[in-house]
């Protein structure tokens, strides 16, 4: 089967700086915060930079969780950092952003899984930052909604939560996380908090047919999703899940025009499409909501 060495000519990035990347690369340096678009080395870091769009990993770098597409470290969490709503409120100001994405690991050792340190990030952003929209990306928090609430009450401008892959491969591919609990979440978020915009993502590549991802949109959009983003899963390790389609280019414009025919009002599909791609333009084209 195809893997990392035999990639499509459309994987390969071509890079292009811009002043804005360079500019926020600099002040990176030295800063005690990471950000996933850095550490994950995503290959789409020139254009969000470039657009004055980060994401922020809160909650340590290890997760209670081992999803077989993930390259996240795997274990017990270490201690919780305090000061760390604070320390991504800084930087979101020295890096002059105009759209922050915050998520985190799975902190299923942690009895509110972690909820209030998501609320105070945004709360402290917002004080620093008003004009910075936050979108915030978090765990399933194991079905709870009073959790949930507690990220709502503080007002994210958009609540994203992954449903990562088709109904049927959910249980294969994801760790701890069901299929319908995602759903219900997204679901019950709308209901709380109908102003919030939601968003979901799908990889695609792990063995699921089309009309299994068109299902999965129906879903989406049957809970009432308004943002839909879908990209190609790249094999992070041997160890992970082996990559079984490349999709083409052109399949991926044909899922995009899918999902704008089922109603979701914004649609990010391609290659390297990641969750926060062009998170900033999906705040604005979904504005009128
Ligand atoms: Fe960072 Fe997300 Fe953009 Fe990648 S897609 S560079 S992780 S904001
Ligand atoms: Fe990775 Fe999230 Fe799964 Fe943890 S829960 S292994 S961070 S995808």
């Amino acid at each position: 089967r195809e893997q990392a060495a035999n990639r499509p000519e459309w994987l390969k990035v071509h890079l292009k700086t811009g002043p804005n990347y360079r500019d926020l690369k600099g002040l990176m340096r030295g800063q005690a915060l990471h950000t996933v678009c850095e550490e994950a080395r995503c290959p789409n870091i020139y254009d969000c930079w470039e657009h004055r769009t980060a994401t922020f990993m809160i909650l340590g770098d290890i997760c209670t969780r081992a999803c077989r597409f993930c390259a996240v470290t795997s274990g017990r969490p270490t201690h919780l950092d305090l000061e760390e709503p604070a320390r991504v409120a800084d930087t979101v100001v020295n890096m002059g952003l105009q759209h922050a994405v915050i998520t985190s690991v799975a902190r299923d050792d942690l009895e509110d899984g972690g909820a209030s340190v998501f609320a105070a990030t945004i709360r402290a952003i917002r004080e620093r930052s008003p004009e910075c929209g936050v979108e915030v990306l978090i765990p399933d928090f194991m079905g709870r909604l009073e959790d949930l609430q507690t990220v709502l009450d503080a007002s994210p401008d958009i609540l994203n939560h992954n449903i990562e892959t088709v109904r049927r491969l959910s249980d294969s591919v994801r760790s701890k996380a069901k299929y319908d609990r995602t759903l219900e979440l997204l679901r019950r978020s709308k209901e709380l908090r109908p102003d919030i915009r939601t968003k979901s993502s799908i990889m695609v590549g792990l063995g699921e047919t089309v009309e299994e991802v068109l299902e999965a949109m129906d879903d989406l959009r049957s809970a009432g999703v308004d943002i839909l983003t879908v990209g190609q899963y790249l094999q992070p390790t041997k160890k992970h899940l082996l990559v079984e389609k490349f999709y083409t280019p052109t399949e991926f414009l044909k899922f995009r025009g899918e999902g704008l025919q089922r109603g979701f009002a914004h649609v990010e599909s391609g290659p390297l499409v990641r969750s926060s791609y062009h998170a900033h333009e999906q705040v604005q084209r979904a504005g009128g909501l």
